[in-house]
């Protein structure tokens, strides 16, 4: 597992131009130059060079960070922020007492009988045997709570798959933004095992489950489910005309799906909102450390989708939903579900 100081020669590319500001949807919300990769560069640099130690401010300004990954897009020398951010914050609470406390809860032992303790109380579904070969990465969040499995399921019955489920872990996103890094590397040998094999697709219905296996290794042909539903040769008829708004999630790769997808939905309007791709604020340990932050920018998100006068909203994660409905608290507001769960609503599918 790699160590802060592995990162020296990455931090010091930092040429300090600034372009990431002109991205980091919390630096726009603060201003504030620690909120955003720059400031916490040199932050990290102080403590390289001994001038500085982690510290609980560090940590502060480490956690004001959504991971979104927009600033390594943009940022000329090219440095993955994130895998840096989490490192330092590995560094900083590994001996910590909450640290060890969040380790406790994550480890294998017993997170795993949480979650099967969850999954013992479910039915299982039957198997779907056709041609294309579907390996699904389902995730926690369904093993919890599987509506958009579910969805999906419903959906899939209409085609000609064969929908392959193993016994993958949590996919790692969250051990990742607590700063347990062990943990994280543990279900990525996991789950990597697991992927390993001939299959037409990698296919997911949370955008942080579908970016976790792309970062495992970039080859893994891992998609959303709708990438796959958007090449088939069907239509999705509903009864009544609905008009639908979509947010993008961070995580989400690519939603060059959206449009065609939507051709294919017959009484269906798409509506754009202002600043779909931006982040819904939410981000997990985010909205815990940074409440008031993650509000302001939850309920901007709620507003710009409120303004397109959509029945229902859509996204394609969990944490995102979450989010979404953090901004409207206190208010009416539209359905929100995943895209996938909207798909299964048409009253034909053919
Ligand atoms: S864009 Fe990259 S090089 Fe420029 S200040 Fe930000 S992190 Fe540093
Ligand atoms: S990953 Fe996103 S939130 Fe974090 S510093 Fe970069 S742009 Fe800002």
């Amino acid at each position: 597992m790699k160590k802060l100081s592995d990162f020296a020669d990455d931090i010091n590319k930092c040429s300090k131009c600034g372009k990431c500001q002109e991205v980091c949807p919390v630096y726009k919300l603060t201003g504030n130059d620690c909120a955003v990769s720059r400031g916490k560069f040199v932050m990290l640099s102080g403590v390289l060079k001994g001038d500085l130690k982690l510290n609980k401010t560090i940590e502060k300004y480490l956690d004001m960070c959504i991971k979104c990954g927009k600033c390594k897009d943009f940022c000329p020398s090219d440095i993955d922020v994130c895998e840096i951010f989490n490192t330092a914050k590995s560094e900083y609470i590994k001996d910590k007492f909450y640290g060890k406390i969040t380790r406790f809860i994550q480890s294998r032992k017993i997170f795993n009988k949480i979650l099967g303790l969850v999954k013992w109380f479910r039915k299982s579904k039957p198997q779907l045997k056709g041609q294309t070969k579907l390996l699904y990465f389902k995730g926690c969040v369904n093993e919890i709570y599987p509506k958009s499995e579910n969805a999906m399921k419903k959906v899939l019955a209409h085609f000609d798959v064969e929908l392959i489920e193993k016994n993958f872990e949590c996919c790692g996103v969250p051990f990742l933004s607590s700063g347990n890094l062990e943990r994280y590397e543990e279900v990525k040998q996991h789950n990597m095992e697991l992927l390993k094999g001939q299959y037409d697709y990698i296919i997911t219905d949370c955008a942080s489950c579908e970016s976790a296996l792309k970062n495992y290794d970039a080859n893994f042909n891992v998609v959303n489910i709708c990438h796959y539903l958007v090449l088939q040769n069907k239509k999705f008829i509903y009864n009544k005309p609905l008009k639908v708004t979509f947010h993008k999630p961070c995580h989400l790769k690519s939603s060059a799906f959206l449009r065609p997808l939507f051709a294919k939905c017959e009484n269906v309007e798409y509506l754009e909102a202002q600043g779909y791709d931006e982040c819904c604020g939410f981000a997990g340990e985010f909205a815990i450390r940074n409440p008031k932050l993650s509000f302001a920018m939850t309920r901007q998100k709620a507003d710009n989708l409120a303004k397109t006068g959509a029945d229902i909203i859509l996204t394609a994660c969990p944490a995102c939903i979450m989010g979404i409905h953090q901004g409207f608290l206190g208010k009416r507001h539209p359905k929100i579900m995943n895209i996938i769960e909207f798909l299964a609503m048409a009253d034909e599918i053919k």
